[in-house]
């Protein structure tokens, strides 16, 4: 939480619940500065006393103020399959005689993360938190 922070500031009036809510719902199908922008543009509008909220506020109030369970568990799921993706980019290595090769610590590293992935994927119940507005 930051006093700064317009979300955590008036984090009980009925504008912050709704934002918290949007974020919530969203966390599974939206990226966090897709949500940034349009709670900035919402809330400038709609909020008179959102003074100085912007953007980039928004966007530090998702990805670092808030310990909602299923934002954070989205936030750990695209973190992990970015960490996938840069592990499987880079997994192949040409040696000096120009010989492709596989690292096979990478190749453990990305079953490693897999493996998170899916059993993220297995819980039940936080499924339906993730994805039950999509
Ligand atoms: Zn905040």
């Amino acid at each position: 939480m930051s006093d700064g922070c317009f979300l955590c500031r008036f984090n009980n009036t009925s504008h912050a619940k709704l934002a918290q809510a949007f974020i919530t719902d969203n966390a599974g199908c939206m990226t966090t500065h897709e949500m940034a922008a349009d709670l900035a543009a919402d809330l400038t509008v709609s909020v008179p006393d959102a003074v100085g909220i912007d953007r980039a506020m928004i966007l530090i109030h998702i990805e670092e103020h808030s310990l909602n369970p299923n934002l954070r568990l989205s936030l750990m799921l695209r973190n992990l399959f970015k960490l996938s993706d840069s592990l499987l980019l880079n997994m192949n290595k040409v040696d000096e005689s120009g010989n492709t090769t596989v690292d096979a610590k990478l190749v453990e590293t990305y079953l490693k993360v897999q493996t998170q992935i899916m059993t993220i994927y297995k819980q039940n119940e936080l499924n339906k938190l993730l994805f039950a507005g999509t």
